[in-house]
């Protein structure tokens, strides 16, 4: 698809509103409550969504609780499996509109939209092929012969997926793929400012034959529809990517009826290049580990460890490298970054960007919102701080935006310290030729994904997890499928 006009935008926006997916169709708010969603690279108004609260959840965890009770849970696993499947091919006929329908809810540059198709198919395949997966085991005991003793699983009921707006087309996937390998149903709230991808997924997965009930979506607050899914007494799980802040207030309500939780939350993630390393790699994969999805990304690799022997090298081509970036028009097929999801993002890696400067780090690329004919959007230029000391703001704070920190080292010793010298743990990585510099680092950085000559690869079948305030509950793996399923133990005397 080439820089699509709106005359060729979906319907499902241009229609100009869309209320909440619950039991197989669209409902509007039960106080009839709407709100607008925004084109972040215009500022205009791309359609409205119903405003959801505690009465609307209330509405999508019984539709949720009555399809887990109903006919899903006699889904054998090769049916799941099967409609699985059917999912996989249904997606990947039908991609095109939910790329298109993320790049103009989020910003995200269409052909970085377009390039995730793959990802979502591997890792809906990883959760077919899971499906078989839920087993218990039979145990030798310690009780006697006529005593058989065995585990089963069944799945845990019903699951909250709380979405964030940074890239939520892939990120629901962590939940519903999961979900509908084990038998659970699920209730999404995904965010405010990008629930587009989540609504129209949920759409799509009846249309591939799942039953009604099984995926749900609230649209709303996190502060409104989110907080009233993570205190639901009927939900048995929450999974939630977002902020630290808001993990603390969902661990707090999650206390009502002791839900099981997942969380990803924020990060500070170093990234370290050493004298000898391959800088034709190092220098796009460490501006890329932090520009790409302009800097909303979790894991971005905001802390950057240069060598000190290199660092005069190493900064010139990094800012070299940035200003080759295309900024702009998501559409456009040549553009590498597009905005900011909101105005509050922006203004808030405005301040940042002062900040950094007020405590004196060299500023020595961008730090500013663009102008032109991108004027209305969200769009801030591709930013770098030399010189920057780990003690200062930009190097604690998760900033969510293109500014990456550069922090000269001497030693491996001091780079490791400084490195894990962080509240945040879920990515780091390493830039060097040395196996023994390599080694030290994978086992040293105290995070739950170590990269080595490379950033930010995620494998569903491998999975990643936090370390510290970075949240807790594997991502990806068998670790992941099996947090859905409630294990027994089973005694049977056969006397
Ligand atoms: P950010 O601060 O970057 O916007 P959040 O962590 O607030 O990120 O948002 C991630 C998701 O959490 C969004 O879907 C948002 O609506 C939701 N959310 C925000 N506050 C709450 C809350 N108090 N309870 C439950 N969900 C929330």
């Amino acid at each position: 698809m080439n820089n699509p006009t709106k005359t060729q935008y979906p319907t499902f926006v241009t229609r100009g509103s869309t209320g909440h997916f619950i039991d197989g169709g669209w409902q509007e708010a039960v106080a009839g409550r709407r709100m607008d969603t925004r084109n972040p690279s215009t500022g205009g108004i791309l359609t409205t969504l119903a405003r959801g609260d505690a009465a609307d959840v209330d509405r999508a965890v019984l539709s949720a609780r009555r399809a887990f009770d109903g006919p899903w849970s006699r889904f054998t696993p090769h049916e799941r499996q099967a409609l699985l499947h059917k999912v996989h091919d249904f997606i990947d006929q039908n991609y095109d509109e939910l790329a298109l329908l993320e790049s103009l809810d989020m910003g995200v540059p269409l052909s970085r939209a377009q390039g995730f198709k793959q990802n979502i198919l591997k890792c809906i395949l990883f959760f077919a092929s899971q499906t078989m997966n839920c087993a218990g085991q039979t145990i030798p005991n310690s009780l006697g012969g006529k005593y058989t003793t065995l585990t089963l699983k069944a799945p845990v009921g019903v699951v909250g997926g709380i979405i964030p707006w940074n890239g939520p087309l892939i990120s629901q996937w962590w939940v519903l793929g999961a979900a509908l390998a084990t038998g659970c149903t699920v209730v999404m709230k995904p965010a405010e400012d990008a629930s587009l991808t989540v609504l129209r997924t949920a759409e799509f997965l009846c249309e591939a034959g799942l039953p009604e009930g099984v995926v749900n979506v609230v649209t709303g607050l996190g502060t409104e529809a989110g907080a009233a899914l993570a205190a639901h007494p009927d939900v048995d799980r929450i999974a939630f990517t977002g902020s630290t802040d808001t993990g603390r207030e969902i661990i707090r309500a999650s206390a009502t009826n002791i839900k099981r939780l997942q969380l990803e939350l924020g990060g500070k993630s170093p990234d370290i290049v050493f004298a000898d390393a391959d800088l034709d790699r190092a220098v796009p994969g460490a501006a890329m580990g932090v520009f790409s999805n302009s800097g909303q990304v979790c894991f971005a690799g905001t802390r950057l460890f240069v060598e000190r022997t290199i660092q005069h090298e190493f900064v010139e081509r990094m800012v070299d490298f940035g200003r080759s970036l295309k900024v702009g028009d998501p559409l456009d097929p040549n553009t590498d970054l597009g905005p900011l999801i909101s105005q509050k993002q922006m203004e808030r890696v405005l301040d940042y960007v002062s900040v950094g400067d007020d405590e004196g780090a060299d500023l020595v690329l961008g730090g500013n919102r663009m102008t032109g004919d991108v004027a209305n959007g969200y769009f801030v230029e591709p930013t770098i701080f030399n010189n920057v000391s780990n003690t200062m703001t930009i190097a604690r704070e998760e900033i969510f935006g293109p500014v990456i920190s550069i922090i000269p080292f001497d030693t491996a010793g001091e780079a490791l310290a400084l490195a894990n010298d962080t509240v945040y743990g879920l990515g780091g990585a390493v830039w060097t030729r040395d196996i023994s510099t390599m080694n030290t680092m994978m086992h040293g950085i105290k995070a739950g994904t170590v990269w080595v000559n490379c950033y930010g690869l995620i494998d569903p079948s491998v999975g990643f997890g936090g370390y510290k305030q970075s949240g807790y509950g594997w991502k990806g793996g068998p670790q992941h499928v099996d947090a859905f399923l409630y294990q027994k133990s089973i005694c049977i005397n056969s006397d």
